[in-house]
């Protein structure tokens, strides 16, 4: 079976034909010379990569081989694909195949962006989440915003750019609080939505918004807890049996993890769509309010927040 990748290649290939004998007609947004005009990067790519790449090339001239077809730039086209290609997800956000929208690929990223790349079936809409005034940049985040720098620096490698937005860029203190909220801990009061400093001299986590702190041995007994747990749902196959478990694993987070952590997201995402398989809309849909907070901090200013 061919990769979506491949498979996307191939309609690229048979496009630009028939667009190019004038069988079906060029459009604002449905051109090839637009994919033409994208980012390659070929001179990053490390030889293995571009042997791959036109090893591809040559596998899509066997697969068409009525067709003209020019090898260096179909290896180009692969990269840029690497590069430039979107995931499409259906409204349940499972993953349907990929495609190349070139008038969406020059949208730039930010990991604190305005917009939202979303898809209706294979159309491709870029939605505001909050007022955009006259002039301002639309910009979309290309990787998962609910990361540390770190991490976004990391996932954001394979589009070979740094990212320098006010959330990359922001000072030693800052960085510290936001990694806090992503991967820290909660308040010991559970009203407070504080973010905890480690005081190594102590061994404990004191809160910085109301001073109460949590002792170490208490956080390491409940993380070991919660990993106990975590290993023992991989073989859970059944969605009642798993929605059960991800419940309690929620329940036991939310003592330990702040509540707008990676980790409690995760679970929370993982409950999210257990419940649309076992077609528990409200219950669903409960879990979609729950996870929004942690979005809606990165989508705007982040220190507003805390
Ligand atoms: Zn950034
Ligand atoms: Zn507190």
């Amino acid at each position: 079976m061919l990769t979506p990748t491949l498979r996307l290649m191939i309609r690229l290939v048979l496009r630009r034909n028939l667009q190019d004998t004038g069988v079906i007609p060029k459009t604002a947004t449905d051109n090839y010379y637009l994919v033409a005009a994208l980012e390659s990067h070929m001179s990053d790519l490390d030889e293995k990569q571009l042997l791959l790449y036109a090893q591809m090339a040559n596998l899509i001239k066997m697969i068409l081989p009525s067709v003209e077809v020019d090898l260096r730039e179909i290896t180009e086209n692969f990269s840029k694909l690497s590069c430039n290609a979107h995931s499409i997800c259906d409204d349940q956000l499972r993953p349907l195949g990929t495609g190349l929208y070139p008038v969406i690929s020059i949208i730039n990223h930010s990991c604190s962006p305005n917009s939202v790349l979303v898809f209706e079936g294979r159309i491709a809409v870029v939605r505001a989440m909050q007022p955009i005034h006259k002039g301002d940049e639309i910009l979309i985040s290309y990787i998962e915003i609910a990361a540390t720098t770190e991490t976004r620096q990391e996932y954001l490698k394979q589009y070979f750019f740094t990212c320098s937005c006010l959330r990359c860029i922001k000072n030693p203190l800052e960085e510290r609080k936001e990694n806090a909220i992503l991967e820290g801990y909660r308040c010991k009061d559970h009203k407070c939505i504080g973010y905890l400093f480690y005081e190594a001299k102590e061994k404990k986590f004191t809160c910085q918004v109301c001073g109460l702190s949590r002792d170490e041995y208490e956080i390491n007994r409940i993380a070991k807890e919660v990993s106990t747990k975590c290993a023992s749902l991989a073989s859970t196959v059944n969605p009642s049996e798993a929605s059960l478990l991800y419940r309690n694993l929620e329940l036991l987070e939310l003592k330990l993890f702040h509540p707008h952590s990676i980790k409690l997201l995760q679970t929370r995402e993982t409950l999210l769509k257990i419940l649309m398989e076992l077609n528990d809309w409200r219950g669903a849909l409960t879990y979609c309010w729950l996870t929004i907070p942690v979005y809606q901090t990165f989508s705007t200013d982040i220190n507003a927040h805390y």
